[in-house]
């Protein structure tokens, strides 16, 4: 009899145990999305980029310390070790002109429309596919400081939103497609969009892994 008790007392702990991987399991899918990435090959060093902002892209809400806060907690580095991606520098242009970069960071007339970008170019210098291999690219952050939001904080929030989208861009992410997961690779806007991350969240993460 005593047996027996001990037998469902393992039985029961056994279903619980179940029950409760079936949870994580059910759970998993929402940070598991591992394909939200392109092809391709790159021209930089995965694990030495080098970024460069140049004076265009520099105004009262796109300081140079928002950008170069990238290198810093929240940002692409120290997701794995050992690191599958990392930003060694933030270069200001206007103070370094002839600093070596691998990429530019330059302000862009989007007007009411677009807030940042991503130009990819083969090597004949034509705009490539994000799935092609790349020879070199260029970010472009719209230069209307009024386009970023309509208080000081939700400017910062939204514009370091899409620079860290931005440069997930360039180490080949891509948007997460019928994914609510909270990522920095969602599209769209930062405001009002309950799935966007101002930082680098584990989704992100995932992608880097499954990527590189
Ligand atoms: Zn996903
Ligand atoms: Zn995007």
């Amino acid at each position: 009899m005593k047996k027996n008790c001990f037998k469902k007392l393992v039985n029961f702990m056994l279903a619980l145990v179940i029950f409760v991987s079936l949870i994580s399991a059910a759970a998993i899918p929402a940070y598991a999305c591992t394909t939200a990435h392109w092809g391709g090959s790159v021209y930089y060093s995965r694990t030495n980029l080098r970024i460069g902002i140049a004076g265009s892209a520099i105004n009262s809400v796109l300081t140079f310390n928002l950008y170069s806060g990238i290198t810093g907690s929240g940002g692409w580095n120290n997701l794995h070790s050992p690191a599958k991606v990392h930003i060694s520098s933030v270069i200001n242009l206007p103070a370094s002109p002839s600093a070596s970069r691998d990429v530019d960071v330059v302000g862009w007339g989007f007007g009411g429309g677009v807030l940042g970008e991503l130009i990819a170019y083969d090597s004949m210098g034509r705009v490539t596919l994000p799935t092609s291999n790349w020879s070199s690219a260029v970010i472009r952050m719209n230069d209307s400081v009024t386009i970023w939001g309509s208080t000081a904080s939700e400017r910062t929030i939204n514009a370091r939103a899409v620079f860290y989208h931005e440069v997930g861009h360039l180490f080949k992410l891509a948007h997460p497609v019928g994914c609510i997961s909270l990522a920095v690779m969602q599209t769209g806007g930062f405001v009002g969009n309950n799935n966007k991350s101002a930082y680098v969240m584990t989704h992100d993460a995932n992608n880097i892994n499954a990527r590189w």
